[in-house]
C-alpha cells in the first residue's frame, strides 16, 4: 500500500506524474462507450495488441473486450508506481482494463517490457501458446522515440524533421501558451534512417514472422498496424518528413507481410487513423495547434471522434469478427475519412492563416486540447478529488 497525493507536473508536451483514479475513470468511460456497441458473436476472438496501454492501442483493446468479449493480450512499456513516484498513465490504464476484464470473466494477459526485444516477443508467444492457443487479430500500435535492433544491438532514435528543406510553420508553445513560428531543419540521412528503423516496418515484420513461424496466427487472422497521412497543411513536417518516410516503410512492409498471411487465409492491412490527442501526437510541432482547430470544427459538425470511437468503427466496419474490410485504392483501411473531408479541410485552410496568440483560444478548441492532454495523465477528470491521497501501486 502506498497512498499519496498526486499533482500534475507538466512541462510542454510531457507530464511526469499520473493519477491512478483519473486514469481508471478514463478507461471506464471508454469501456462504457464500447459496451453500448456490444455484439453477440459466436466465434472466439483473441486479440494481441502491441502498444496496448495508451492512445489507439488502449482503445483497440478496450473495444475488443467490451464489444466482443475478446480475450486480449497487451504488450506495453510502462513504469509501476511506488511511494516516492507515481507510475505512468499506461500502467494505471492497463490495471483498470485488467480489473474490468476480471470482473467480466474476460481473459486479460499483460506483458510489460520492450516490445522491440526478442525476450518480450518470446514471452508473448509463450503466453499465447499456453493461454490462448492462437490469436485472431494483431493490432500494432507502438509509438516510441527509440528502438534497439535486437539483431545488431544498435539503438536508433526517431526524429520529427522535414526532408530536403527546412520547415517554417505555426505551432503552440505549450509552456508559454503562445502561437509562434517554429523552424525545423531538414533531417540528415542518419535521422531519416533512424526514424525508419524505429517507426517503420522492421519490428512489425519480426512480430509477424515470429507469430507465423510458431503457428500462433489462427486461420483467417488479421494483422493491423496504424498509420497517419493528415492534410497537406502538416505534410512538410509529417507525411513528407522523416515520420512519413517511416510510415511509407511500414505500409510497404505490411504489403509484404500480407503475402505470407494470405497463405493462412488472413490479411495484413494498414489502418490510417485520424489525428487525436495522445502522448505521441503532442510531441509533433504544428500538430497540437492543428488538432485544436480540427476538434473545434469536427465537434461543431457533430462528427468528432476520440480513439475509442475510431476503434469501434474499425471493428464494426472493417475487422471485427465476420466483417469484411473496406479498403482504399492502395489497400488501406481509412478511418481518417471524416478528418480529410474536403469541406472540413477547406474550413481549416481558411482559419489557419488567421490564428495568432491573441485569438487562438477562440478560433480553436485549445482549451479542449489542453484538458484532453492533462486527462491522458488522469488529471482534470470529472468526479476525482485531487486533494485526496490515492493508492499508487496497482496490480496487473
Ligand atoms: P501512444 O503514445 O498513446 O501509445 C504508444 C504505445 O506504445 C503505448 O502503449 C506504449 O506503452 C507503447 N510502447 C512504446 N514503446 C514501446 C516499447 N518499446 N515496447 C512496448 N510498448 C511500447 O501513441 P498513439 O498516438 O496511440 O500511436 C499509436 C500508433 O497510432 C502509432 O503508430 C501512430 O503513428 C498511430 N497514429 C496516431 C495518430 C494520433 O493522432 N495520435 C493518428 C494516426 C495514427
Amino acid at each position: 500500500m502506498a497512498l499519496t497525493i498526486i499533482k500534475p507536473r507538466i512541462r510542454g508536451f510531457i507530464c511526469t506524474t499520473a493519477h491512478p483514479a483519473g486514469c481508471t475513470s478514463n478507461v471506464n468511460d471508454q469501456i462504457k462507450i464500447a459496451t453500448s456497441e456490444q455484439k453477440d458473436i459466436k466465434v472466439p476472438f483473441r486479440v494481441l495488441v502491441i502498444g496496448s496501454s495508451t492512445g489507439y492501442g488502449l482503445a483497440a483493446r478496450i473495444a475488443a473486450g467490451a464489444m466482443y468479449g475478446a480475450a486480449t493480450i497487451g504488450v506495453f512499456f510502462e513504469r509501476e508506481g511506488n511511494e516516492s513516484k507515481s507510475g505512468t498513465p499506461g500502467f494505471y490504464n492497463t490495471a483498470a482494463y485488467h480489473q474490468y476484464a476480471l470482473e467480466n470473466d474476460l481473459i486479460s494477459l499483460n506483458v510489460n517490457g520492450d516490445a522491440y526485444s526478442h525476450t518480450i516477443k518470446e514471452k508473448t508467444l509463450d503466453l499465447i501458446h499456453n493461454r490462448l492457443g492462437q490469436v485472431d487479430l494483431v493490432i500494432y500500435s507502438l509509438a516510441s522515440p527509440r528502438r534497439t535492433d535486437p539483431e545488431t544491438g544498435e539503438t536508433y532514435q526517431s526524429e520529427i524533421s522535414p526532408i530536403g528543406e527546412s520547415y517554417r510553420g505555426k505551432t503552440i508553445d505549450l509552456n508559454r501558451e503562445v502561437v509562434n513560428e517554429v523552424i525545423v531543419e531538414p533531417a540528415q540521412n542518419e535521422g531519416i534512417r533512424g526514424t525508419v528503423k524505429v517507426m517503420g516496418g522492421d519490428d512489425l515484420e519480426l512480430w509477424a514472422n515470429a507469430l507465423l513461424d510458431a503457428g500462433l496466427l489462427a486461420d483467417g487472422a488479421r494483422i493491423v498496424p496504424f498509420s497517419y497521412i493528415g492534410p497537406s497543411l502538416t505534410w512538410p513536417i509529417y507525411r513528407s518528413g522523416t515520420i512519413g518516410r517511416a510510415k511509407e516503410h511500414l505500409e510497404k512492409t505490411t504489403k509484404a507481410i500480407n503475402e505470407r498471411v494470405e497463405l493462412i487465409g488472413g490479411s495484413a492491412l494498414v489502418s490510417v487513423n485520424k489525428a487525436v490527442i495522445t502522448q505521441a501526437s503532442a510531441a509533433i510541432p504544428v500538430v497540437p495547434l492543428y488538432i485544436s482547430l480540427l476538434y473545434r470544427i469536427m465537434r461543431e459538425r457533430k462528427v468528432h471522434e476520440d480513439p475509442i470511437h475510431q476503434m469501434i468503427r474499425l471493428y464494426k466496419d472493417h475487422i471485427g469478427p465476420n466483417t469484411k474490410p473496406n479498403l482504399d485504392s492502395e489497400g488501406r483501411i481509412r478511418l481518417d475519412d471524416l478528418e480529410l473531408d474536403k469541406s472540413i479541410q477547406a474550413e481549416i485552410d481558411t482559419a489557419w492563416p488567421q490564428i495568432e496568440t491573441d485569438n487562438f483560444v477562440s478560433l480553436t478548441d485549445y482549451e479542449t486540447y489542453k484538458r484532453g492532454f492533462r486527462q491522458l495523465f488522469g488529471f482534470e477528470v470529472d468526479g476525482i478529488n485531487y486533494d485526496n491521497p490515492v493508492e499508487v501501486e496497482a496490480d496487473l
